[in-house]
């Protein structure tokens, strides 16, 4: 690890070292608070140790570079001179948080400590400065409380067990009489202070640490600890995040919102982050401090509530949301605090935000021209669209639900959208029920970090506490689920895994549904619709002027089609398929599999004659009997197309996938054929293959069976003749699988071009068409030079030629993939993003050496990466004309592609 030169950043005064545009060095939150201190919104003083030395401590056995404790002695110096107070000093106390803050934002995953530097003599000091006992033992304890969590380690030991020191507050209460924290009084207060201080020398063997350095050394070191902590790990690996980022630590000196009624603290987004709005959307707490308002342990207020009770510092606050949003032209999520009726910023980052308030705002920022419109499709992620493509509950259903009486409760809707599954009330719950096939909702009184895992794994979430900026809302809107947060009237026992509601008891395992975009809660299934989307482009069931979604998914799109460079096909292989593809913009088909048609009704039997017929003239009787029925699928699919481009691959699957493979299946195709079941039996046992992936399949197939690739292209050029003779153009592309030498293409290519020239003659007419091949296996990369000679274009099936390139097979990859990604030996799923250094690289020689031999080779892809964001970003860069994708995330490719040309390389 080379040498850090510099360790700290400062930040105070209206001026600052860092910049916003320094997240990687600062972490999110340093650069948030460095820029909004150089814009001079009031910021308390503080400073932030840099990413860098994250990297050291960890590839240094968790030590600091020696510059490190002096530069944060003078940084801290100069907080002390800011602040007027002094660290440790009982007379004029300064007290600290000890803040995490990674590049990219991991709500709540890694660790904070507040009011740190207190200690018993501080705690007096304060008293006698402030004359508020309560808040000094409110903020002492809550100090020895996260301090204990964080550095100690003290955590609840079990599931269904509550945080160790929260069983200590609500023994208190209980003894007290009281419900609120807010009602425990200054004595109760020093008095937890004194137990929780008990409890960790029980726990752990130590006193708590009275010296301030040593308790911020302590918390530095914890908050470094916190980027390898499970949660952590578990967020980046959901979110791609790299390990070798880290974290930084920014130390800011604390302000109160627990210093009565004067105070209090908030989270807010500067537009509604569940639609889109442009309305303040937040939440405040007054007489509280920290995580109270995102924990969920008040219910907290509205922010609009603020514009009544403190109209001043209201007025204050909105015109710091539209500094802030003019700044840094976004939607901003910002975190403040009042101390006795004065202000203070804590935070602030781009708020992340659901599909539907994503486009909404791009569209929306575009109309106050505060963007571009090639600015509004960066600010969207393109799988995120797949939200709007999602299930709403059917009106007329969720009306009779209601009727029935079945609506148990209303909460705030905090991540719109329907999900329906059974009741679990926590996360390791959640994935345990849903590896083993069932959908669930997430019930919680409210969630931490803890429960990020079984949060992916629910169809929805919902909470009994907290509001829409509670953790439970935050993580549900990042990961585009369900939520409804804050449903008070839901009383949950995590005990006895009940909840009572209206007077009825939900067990677990019970159905219910969760409305996030009304916040309904309804007892058992409702239907669900399709979204207003598929409502307007696949139903037609809406008139899109009175979609108000449908119409900035429109424009977006609109503007992705005129940046974008690569085209965007679709694979399909049916009519319906096909015009649905189109519907959602795609401008061809680039993989038309032939294999699927030949299941479809009255097929199958012939394909099974063929298959295991003795004779080249048994086989072409069987062969006969298929032509007519592929060549009328062929026909819906040009049809269907109107004149875009079809890639039809010719035959590719191992032919023993047709046959049944049971004793009782193979009798009674023995008796449809009229042979014997002996004979049936010897025939499958005879196409039997050790490895059928790399066995008789693909090219292989028609070359070793000509007549199957034969009749293929007579089915496709008499289907061409016959819907062009009705007046509509086509386009037929003839690919041939798996081609890893030239001779095997010229071989089929040469049957191809004869049955074109005798079905142009026979029909007495022309049409054009292409041949060419995929590239998937290594081979057909290396040689595509000679390839590229023969073939009019190429596809690249990155499926197989991910299995190939690594030498694995994905059907068997199940029992090491899940390992390898666990213990990062691979960083992705290569299946799932194109493994750019590796099968990638064969791509670009593909591309190369293709072109080489024909300038302008048409190129595409179309394995299930053809709708990947980050795999159609490489395509674009390599050079590819299109990529082609499941009709479903045709969109997704469209926003993807336009990314692709708008920024030169991916971050
Ligand atoms: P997270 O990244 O989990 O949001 P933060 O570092 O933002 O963690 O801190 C947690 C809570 O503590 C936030 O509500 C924040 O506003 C509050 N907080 C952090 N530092 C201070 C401070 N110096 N004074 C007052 N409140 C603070
Ligand atoms: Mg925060
Ligand atoms: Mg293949």
């Amino acid at each position: 690890m080379a040498k850090v030169k510099k360790c700290v950043y400062s930040f105070g005064d209206g001026k600052a070292e860092g910049r916003g545009d320094m997240k990687a060095l600062l972490g999110g939150k340093g650069a948030g608070l460095a820029e909004m201190t150089n814009i001079k919104l009031p910021v308390p003083a503080g400073f932030t140790i840099s990413t860098d030395v994250c990297a050291y401590y960890y590839s240094n056995k968790r030590t600091y570079p020696k510059s490190l404790a002096a530069e944060v002695k003078k940084a801290l110096k100069k907080v002390e001179s800011a602040m007027d107070a002094t660290f440790g000093d009982p007379k004029k106390p300064l007290l600290v948080s000890v803040r995490s803050g990674a590049r990219a934002s991991m709500p709540g995953m890694m660790d904070t400590i507040l009011n740190l530097g207190m200690n018993d003599e501080v705690a007096e000091g304060l008293i006698k400065k402030t004359g508020n006992s309560r808040f000094v033992y409110d903020s002492y304890r809550r100090f020895v409380q996260m301090y204990g969590d964080v550095v100690l380690g003290l955590k609840p030991a079990h599931k269904d067990e509550i945080d160790p020191f929260e069983a200590i507050i609500e023994a208190k209460k209980s003894q007290r009489g009281v419900h609120l924290d807010t009602e425990l009084d200054s004595d109760d207060m020093k008095d937890l202070v004194g137990r929780f201080k008990m409890a960790i020398k029980k726990r752990t063997g130590h006193d708590f640490p009275e010296d301030p350095m040593k308790q911020l050394w302590g918390a530095i070191g914890a908050v470094f600890g916190s980027w390898n902590n499970e949660r952590a790990i578990a967020y980046r690996k959901m979110y791609d995040i790299p390990e070798r980022w880290g974290t930084a630590v920014s130390v800011q000196s604390m302000v109160f919102g627990n210093m009565g009624e004067t105070s209090g603290t908030g989270v807010a987004f500067t537009r509604d982050a569940a639609t889109g709005e442009n309305r303040f959307y937040g939440e405040y707490l007054m007489n509280a401090q920290g995580e109270d308002v995102v924990a969920g342990i008040r219910t907290p207020l509205p922010i609009s509530d603020l514009a009544k009770k403190n109209p001043v510092i209201y007025k204050q606050l909105d015109s710091i949301r539209q500094t802030l949003e003019k700044h840094y032209r976004d939607m901003m999520d910002i975190e403040f605090t009042i101390q006795e009726d004065k202000l203070y910023m804590l935070q602030c980052r781009i708020g992340k935000r659901t599909a539907f308030a994503a486009i909404k705002i791009a569209v929306d920022m575009v109309g106050e021209k505060l963007i571009s419109d090639k600015e509004a499709l960066t600010r969207i992620e393109p799988d995120q669209l797949n939200q709007l493509l999602r299930p709403v509950f059917d009106r007329k259903e969720k009306d009779v639900a209601v009727r029935a009486g079945r609506l148990l409760a209303k909460g705030l809707n905090a991540g719109p959208g329907a999900a329906t599954g059974r009741v679990v009330f926590n996360a390791p719950d959640a994935e345990v029920w849903k590896k083993r096939g069932e959908r669930v909702i997430l019930t919680r009184i409210e969630t931490s970090p803890e429960d990020i895992k079984g949060m992916n794994m629910a169809e929805g979430i919902l909470t009994a506490r907290g509001g829409t900026t509670s953790h439970a809302a935050l993580i549900a809107r990042q990961m585009g689920k369900v939520c409804v947060a804050g449903c008070s009237a839901l009383e949950i026992d995590y005990n006895t895994h009940t909840m009572k509601v209206k007077g009825r008891t939900i067990h677990e395992g019970d159905w219910i549904s969760i409305d996030g975009t009304t916040g309904e809660v309804m007892e058992g299934k409702v239907d669900t619709k399709p979204s207003e989307v598929l409502q307007v482009l696949i139903d037609k069931s809406l008139d899109p002027q009175r979609s108000q979604v449908y119409q900035q998914y429109e424009k977006i799109m609109r503007w992705a089609d005129k940046y974008r460079r690569l085209n965007i096909r679709t694979n399909a292989d049916q009519p319906d398929q096909a015009l649905n593809s189109v519907a959602f913009g795609a401008e061809g088909i680039g993989l038309c599999r032939t294999e699927h048609m030949f299941f479809g009704e009255g097929k199958i039997g012939p394909m099974r004659e063929m298959i295991l017929a003795d004779t080249v003239e048994a086989r072409k009787a069987a062969l006969k009997k298929i032509l007519p029925l592929q060549r009328e699928d062929f026909e819906g699919i040009f049809k269907a197309m109107d004149g875009r481009p079809v890639t039809i691959r010719t035959i590719d699957p191992p032919l023993h996938e047709f046959l049944p493979q049971e004793e009782s299946a193979q009798r009674k195709l023995a008796q449809e054929m009229g042979i014997s079941y002996e004979k049936v039996r010897q025939r499958v046992e005879g196409l039997h293959e050790f490895n059928p992936m790399l066995g008789l399949r693909g090219c292989r197939l028609g070359i070793i069976f000509p007549e199957i690739t034969e009749m293929q292209a007579r089915a496709i050029f008499e289907a061409a003749s016959n819907v062009q003779g009705r007046g509509i153009k086509v386009k037929p592309e003839i690919m041939i699988p798996l081609v890893g030498n030239v001779k095997e293409l010229i071989h089929q290519e040469t049957i191809v071009r004869r049955v074109a020239g005798e079905v142009m003659k026979e029909k007495r007419t022309k049409f054009t068409y292409l041949v060419g091949t995929m590239i998937e296996v290594p081979r057909g990369a290396l040689t595509a030079d000679e390839i590229a000679n023969v073939a009019d274009f190429f596809s690249f099936g990155t499926n197989d030629l991910t299995q190939t390139t690594f030498g694995l097979s994905r059907d068997d990859a199940g029992r090491f993939l899940p390992y390898y990604l666990e213990n990062n030996i691979f960083a992705q799923d290569p299946f799932v993003a194109i493994d750019q250094d590796g099968v990638g690289r064969l791509m670009q020689i593909g591309v190369e050496k293709g072109r080489r031999s024909k300038k302008d080779l048409k190129i595409g892809i179309c394995g299930e990466h053809g709708g990947e964001p980050s795999s159609v970003m490489f395509c674009h860069c390599i050079g590819l004309d299109y990529v082609s994708c499941s009709p479903y995330r045709v969109p997704i490719a469209r926003l993807a592609a336009a990314q692709a040309a708008l920024s030169k390389l991916p971050d």
